[in-house]
């Protein structure tokens, strides 16, 4: 059997032409990258946590009617998914400030925030991603004015969705990145989440203890980062232990 066609390599992912017309797989690599990728490492079963995790999410949306390019999951590293095409955005929603919003803006990490904020960054590595207003979305066309008011609907709607989700099993979702597509069916286009939401894209902090479940455990050193992407996925009862590289197989 020969291996499907690459068609894209990032960071974390890489997508392959799919068995039919019109999708893709989505394949979730161990890598990890940050800092615009000056800081690389391999997490061994990251990947597969992700997998695991953005499937029982985007699953658990498309059953609230939240339109996701996501089709089945293939196999513990591969899901398959709708071909979209890629609005050049990262949307980011804050509930709790973090990360950038906390340096930009000199806000305390860990304050809550008037009320949820979404954010739209340009998606070019080159550039570093940078923070963009929706005057420059419409004037350089990376989207309409009608796909900015869907996609923060949309994200709005995921928000509320997965703060209940996580707050259930003790998870404070503090912020986390969106990416949409354009999902094109004859003369229609919509407007579907695309991507993955996993640990890598989102802050998870335990509601207790403010203790971090997500990618900043590997941006800040702190240590245990596949440990506790598990626990994450554990307590949404999507695996009952962490996964064992050796044994991949166990996993399909
Ligand atoms: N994020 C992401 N990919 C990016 C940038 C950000 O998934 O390229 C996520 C990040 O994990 C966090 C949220 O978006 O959950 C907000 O990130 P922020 O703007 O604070 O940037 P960071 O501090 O990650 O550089």
């Amino acid at each position: 059997m020969s291996r499907r066609k690459k068609i894209y390599e990032g960071k974390a992912k890489i997508l392959y032409e799919g068995p039919e017309p019109g999708t893709l797989v989505q394949y979730f690599k161990d890598d990890a990258t940050a800092f615009n990728n000056k800081k690389k490492a391999t997490l061994e079963g990251k990947g597969v946590l992700n997998n695991r995790i953005s499937e029982f999410i985007m699953l658990n949306l498309g059953r609230i009617g939240v339109p996701t390019h996501f089709i089945r999951r293939l196999n513990m590293r591969e899901q398959l998914v709708r071909e979209v095409e890629i609005i050049p955005l990262e949307v980011i929603c804050r509930n709790v400030a973090a990360g950038s919003i906390s340096q930009r803006l000199g806000i305390a990490e860990g304050d809550p925030l008037p009320r949820s904020i979404v954010e739209f960054c340009y998606k070019n590595d080159t550039l570093g991603d940078p923070l963009v207003a929706e005057e420059h979305i419409t004037a350089f066309n990376w989207a309409s004015t009608q796909e900015i008011d869907d996609i923060i609907s949309l994200t709005l709607r995921v928000n509320d969705f997965l703060s209940g989700m996580f707050a259930a099993v003790g998870i404070r979702l503090i912020d986390f990145k969106l990416e949409f597509g354009r999902l094109y069916e004859g003369d229609m286009v919509r407007t579907v989440l695309a991507d993955e939401i996993s640990p890598d894209s989102c802050r998870l902090w335990d509601i207790e203890t403010n203790e971090k479940m997500d990618k900043d455990r590997f941006r800040r050193d702190l240590g245990n980062v596949t440990e506790a992407y598990a626990e994450v996925a554990r307590r949404l009862g999507i695996m009952k232990e962490a996964p064992r590289a050796a044994n991949d197989e166990a996993w399909k």
